[in-house]
């Protein structure tokens, strides 16, 4: 019978894996038997975000408009 394996977050840009409150590399051989669900470590958050932002166009206020409502 198959044992479920805990889902844990690994970083896709440095691939640390979350353990608790530490983030770790680890070893190809080990990360591939792991259950992974990808994020960002704190350590690369910031230049995701940058990345995030980077790929919207300058100058458009950072707002959602309303929907036009259709009757
Ligand atoms: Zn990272």
């Amino acid at each position: 019978m198959p044992v479920a394996r805990p889902i844990m977050s690994a970083c896709c840009l440095c691939g640390r894996v979350r353990f608790g409150a530490q983030w770790l590399a680890v070893p190809d051989r080990v990360a591939r038997r792991l259950e992974l669900s990808h994020g960002f470590c704190p350590a690369c958050l910031p230049r995701a975000m940058e990345k995030a932002m980077d790929s919207f166009p300058r100058g458009l206020p950072l707002t959602r408009q309303a929907a036009p409502v259709v009757a």
